[in-house]
């Protein structure tokens, strides 16, 4: 994935509102919406507005980023009413992390009892 623009990613079409997506949180620095292939009930995938490839790209700038990215999740499953029962959040990092989108995501699962280890 490198030397791909990182604007080239289907998830920056998604915040430029490029390609359709059911957007279910946003704010200044976050926006989420319903994974296409969902493989949990409730399966939302939180983006920093402002693109890092994966995990690997984040500095020290980012702190703040990444805090707001975690945040917007938890924010997200109180207000869905799903927080105390419970849900999973996962960043995939590159191959062996199955990372398929380059442009860094937090996936949120709940709504059904989720097995660990995953595998
Ligand atoms: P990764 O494997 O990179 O951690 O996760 C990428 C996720 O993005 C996958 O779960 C996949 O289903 C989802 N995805 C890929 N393309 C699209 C898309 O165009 N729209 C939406 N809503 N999800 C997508």
């Amino acid at each position: 994935h490198e030397g791909q623009a990182m604007s080239d990613t289907i998830f920056s079409k998604i915040i430029r509102r490029e390609i359709p997506a059911e957007i279910v949180y946003e704010n200044d620095e976050v926006l989420a919406f319903r994974d296409l292939n969902p493989q949990a009930p409730v399966h939302v995938l939180f983006i920093p507005k402002r693109p890092l490839a994966t995990l690997n790209d984040a500095t020290a700038s980012d702190a703040e980023l990444l805090g707001h990215l975690l945040l917007a999740t938890a924010d997200y499953a109180k207000r869905e009413g799903f927080a105390e029962q419970g849900y999973r959040t996962v960043i995939n990092c590159n191959e062996d992390g199955g990372q398929t989108v380059f442009h860094l995501h937090v996936h949120l699962l709940a709504g059904r009892r989720l097995h660990w280890p995953p595998g």
